[in-house]
């Protein structure tokens, strides 16, 4: 056989492979001449991070060293870039001004970091992170100490991080979407991941948009486009990467994203072949390891006329941070027609999901127990049906096919002295022993007794199987009704878990609280996102996503698809100046119905909802503010004109009622509140029907709550009577914050006050003074966080994408 000439542009990890392969079957079909632009052997790319962290040397990582390329006679052109091809002449110039000639090239160009296109993107100290250089680049700045700001929260990054806060960098990382490596973990692990990575010592920034680097000569800092600054030695830049495709579309070979290649991993000139991370391969471009190694294994075969041929790559995602165990594959995103089986480990930091359809598993997000990852991903990629063992599928191989696991057998497992409840130090043999000592049968009297469970609770579960294993049939489980299907926890178990356990997000009240669900579903995630924002003022941010269709544009749905808009008139009191307004924006919008509510304002209805945000603007540039008519929250305060105009009336009642609504306006409740404030007993704005009404007498005013005109009609009930109006303030607001802590999502007030009594609401808000004040306080620091426009917010072009014409919403989602 003749020898002929090869050429290889690249010696990364994928024509290394092939160059492997075809060196093992066919030693001397070719010879072979290979241009690398960086100076050294091939080397194991993946393994840069442990040599960042210092866990390997350049040495230990060498796939091909220079004996290697020696005993196989090859040319390697180490620092060589080829800077063009000649197709005609079959030839490759390198940068040195060589020429080689071919009979079949193989153009392995791999791929560049992208930089962001920012102001100070060039400055001294701006890294990437690709290769060995960057690597040692970032070891000499570490070695000063300083700060590192890492911009993209991904692989890469993270990694980076990781490195240069074990070499002693102070480090910060930015990232743009709202959990670290979104497109490999879902929420739920993002949350594991993002919180294993601040334990490093390591800060995390989500939705942080870096709007420039800073520094004269050299970097001194990030600026993000919320104008926070931060300072930096150093800003590594690993936000992605780009195919290089420069030198084959010069050649005119066809380039898309990447290097277009077929099935035979030929480009569009027949002699040309194309591998790695530079291949676009039936529209996809690939980023790993294992689907370059099964594309070389195809090059290396039809450069010995075989006629293998590559298909397309399933792949898998691992972080190489030590201590940091992930693994994710697959596509698990939500969908109708999909399942999910979810566990969790609080404990042990524990979430492992499964994404099933057809009885196939099409998606895998394992963290902090990966030992099974291989096995899923294989029955991902054969496409094995799960049908047999699904109920023990997510325990992982060792259970597969076998009966489900008994929760009291795992219990009566346990040695006595295990720990079951942690906050109390208390073991089972303590708590078996104190059922039977004292023949205890309900939780309460088991907390009584050991104080198991007694504090943050999440051990209820585990005693409650104690319980079952200890008594047999006659443990009767208390009767909870857990607050959706995604947990086994009642509201009331949630919202005091999510204070004890300091729980400040919902993937943390997920993952803590060990739903069932990666997510949640529309009960659990409004109540949650409220809970969160009642608890955490000022911490907390609200997550818009979880909330119903009316609260996220802020604007009610009607039974056409269009919007009704409701400015808030304080009080119920209104200026010819606002009526103007409100009449030009209903000329100027073609507003069809302006209706008068029954809460003393103005409804403009049939607004579309590409509409909102310039009908708000102008009530907006009016002084007008959303009237929230769609919240749960402070809907109307209405009153009656009083002492103003009233020949009976006693005291000021619209002015009562315009300074309520103005401390009280913004707030989020569990359900809507409806106010009134009527200023003698003859109670013209209907107080005694309201969540909270005011009934103005000679000596003061009367407090009235818990009473409703909707489905259910209930009169107030009176809570006391105080003499100032700086008291029916207080009071007001006191009462309220005590609804938003204790009331569960959904219910009225009136229920809240059926539930627990209106002796306890006096106990706490009159008869306790200390916690009145309390009560009272806390509800004016969440308002600094709450009285927001949320039109002018979004008029400055917040969620700017909810208004954007779309097609009609389904009904089901409008109707709340
Ligand atoms: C820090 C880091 C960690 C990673 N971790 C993982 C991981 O955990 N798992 C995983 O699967 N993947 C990982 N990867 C990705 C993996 O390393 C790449 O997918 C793989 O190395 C790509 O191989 P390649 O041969 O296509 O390209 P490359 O390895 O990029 O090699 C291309 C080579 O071609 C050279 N070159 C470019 N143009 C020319 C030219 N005109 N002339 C001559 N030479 C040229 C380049 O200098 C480079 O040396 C990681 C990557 C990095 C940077
Ligand atoms: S409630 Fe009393 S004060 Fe108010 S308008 Fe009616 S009669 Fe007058
Ligand atoms: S009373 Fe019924 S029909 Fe009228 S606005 Fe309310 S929900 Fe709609």
């Amino acid at each position: 056989m003749t020898t002929q000439k090869l050429v290889v542009i690249g010696n990364g990890m994928a024509p290394g492979r092939a160059l492997e392969r075809l060196l093992e079957k066919a030693p001397d079909t070719y010879e072979i001449t290979i241009f690398n632009a960086e100076p050294r052997v091939n080397y194991d790319r993946i393994m840069l991070s442990p040599v960042l962290s210092g866990e390997k040397s350049y040495k230990d990582i060498l796939i091909h060293d220079d004996a290697w390329y020696a005993e196989h006679g090859l040319t390697l052109k180490k620092g060589c870039k080829a800077t063009s091809i000649d197709r005609e002449k079959k030839q490759v110039t390198g940068a040195d001004g060589s020429v080689v000639d071919y009979d079949k090239l193989l153009i392995a160009t791999g791929s560049s970091p992208f930089i962001i296109p920012i102001p100070g993107k060039d400055l001294d100290g701006v890294l990437t992170y690709r290769d060995l250089d960057d690597v040692e680049a970032m070891l000499e700045a570490a070695k000063s100490g300083g700060s590192a700001v890492v911009i993209g929260g991904g692989l890469l990054g993270l990694e980076a991080a990781a490195g240069l806060k074990e070499r002693g960098m102070d480090v910060t990382v930015l990232h743009l979407m709202p959990t670290l490596m979104e497109r490999q973990l879902d929420t739920a692990a993002g949350y594991l991941l993002e919180r294993a990575i601040e334990a490093r010592g390591i800060k995390v920034r989500t939705g942080a948009n870096t709007h420039e680097i800073i520094g004269e000569d050299r970097v001194e800092g990030v600026r993000l486009d919320d104008g926070t600054e931060l300072p930096a030695d150093i800003v590594v830049m690993a936000v992605g990467i780009r195919p290089n495709g420069d030198l084959a579309r010069d050649a005119g070979l066809e380039v898309n994203r990447g290097i277009v290649v077929d099935d035979a991993m030929q480009t569009s000139d027949p002699d040309i072949l194309a591998v790695g991370e530079c291949v676009e391969h039936r529209g996809t471009a690939y980023g790993l390891v294992a689907p370059l190694y099964e594309m070389a294994a195809v090059v290396a075969d039809r450069l010995q006329d075989g006629s293998a041929t590559y298909t397309g790559s399933v792949t898998s995602t691992r972080l190489k941070v030590t201590g940091i165990d992930l693994f994710s594959a697959g596509d698990f995103a939500e969908g109708k027609d999909r399942e999910e089986i979810v566990l969790r480990d609080a404990a042990n930091g524990v979430y492992k999901r499964l994404v099933i359809q057809e009885d196939k598993l099409i998606g895998i997000v394992l963290y902090g127990d990966t030992k099974d990852g291989a096995w899923f991903f294989q029955l991902m990629r054969e496409g094995a049906s799960i049908e047999e063992m699904r109920e023990t599928l997510i325990f992982g191989q060792n259970y597969a096919g076998g009966s489900p696991l008994d929760p009291t057998a795992a219990v009566a497992a346990l040695p006595d002295d295990a720990e079951i409840c942690g906050c109390n130090g208390v073991c089972k043999s303590k708590i078996v022993g104190a059922i039977t000592e004292h023949g205890l049968t309900s939780l309460d009297e088991v907390r009584a007794r050991t104080k198991a469970s007694a504090s943050c609770g999440s051990c209820t579960g585990l005693v409650e199987q104690l319980m079952a294993f200890t008594l047999g049939d006659g443990f009767v489980p208390d009767a909870v009704q857990p607050m959706c299907g995604c947990t086994d926890l009642s509201h009331d178990d949630v919202r005091r878990l999510i204070v004890a356990k300091e729980l400040k997000s919902i993937p943390a009240a997920m993952q803590e609280l060990e739903w069932r669900t990666s997510c949640g579903c529309a009960k659990c995630r409004p109540a949650l996102n409220f809970y969160l924002v009642a608890d955490w003022p000022g911490e907390y941010e609200d997550d818009y996503q979880s909330r119903y269709i009316n609260e996220r544009v802020h604007a009610n749905i009607q039974k056409d698809g269009t919007y009704s808009v409701v400015p808030r008139m304080w009080g119920g009191m209104t200026s010819s100046q606002e009526l103007r307004a409100i009449a030009d924006v209903v000329d100027k919008f073609g507003i069809p119905s302006v209706k008068v509510t029954g809460g003393q304002r103005i409804d403009l209805l049939g607004v579309p909802k590409e509409n909102l945000p310039a009908v708000w603007a102008d009530l907006n540039a009016a002084g007008m503010v959303s009237g929230h008519a769609y919240a749960k929250g402070l809907r109307t305060v209405k009153t009656c004109v009083g002492t103003d105009w009233c020949r009976f009336g006693t005291q000021d009642s619209t002015g009562l009622g315009v300074k309520i609504e103005k401390m009280m306006w913004g707030s989020w409740t569990p359900h809507k509140v409806k106010m009134a404030v009527s200023g003698c007993p003859r109670n013209c704005a209907e107080a005694t029907c309201k969540d909270i009404g005011v009934i103005c007498v000679d000596s003061g005013y009367e407090l009235h709550v818990g009473g409703a005109a909707g489905m259910h009609i209930k009169g107030t009930e009176v809570m006391c009577s105080v003499e100032t109006e700086a008291e029916a303030l207080e009071y007001c607001a006191a009462v309220v914050q005590l609804y938003r802590e204790q009331g569960r999502y959904l219910e009225r007030i009136y229920k809240w006050m059926d539930r627990v009594g209106l002796d306890a609401i006096r106990e706490q808000v009159v008869e306790d003074e200390a916690k009145r004040t309390a009560l009272f306080e806390k509800f004016l620091y969440s308002q600094r966080f709450a009285q927001k426009d949320p039109w002018a917010e979004r008029v400055a072009g917040k969620d700017a994408h909810e208004f954007a014409p779309m097609n009609r919403i389904a009904m089901r989602e409008a109707a709340e």
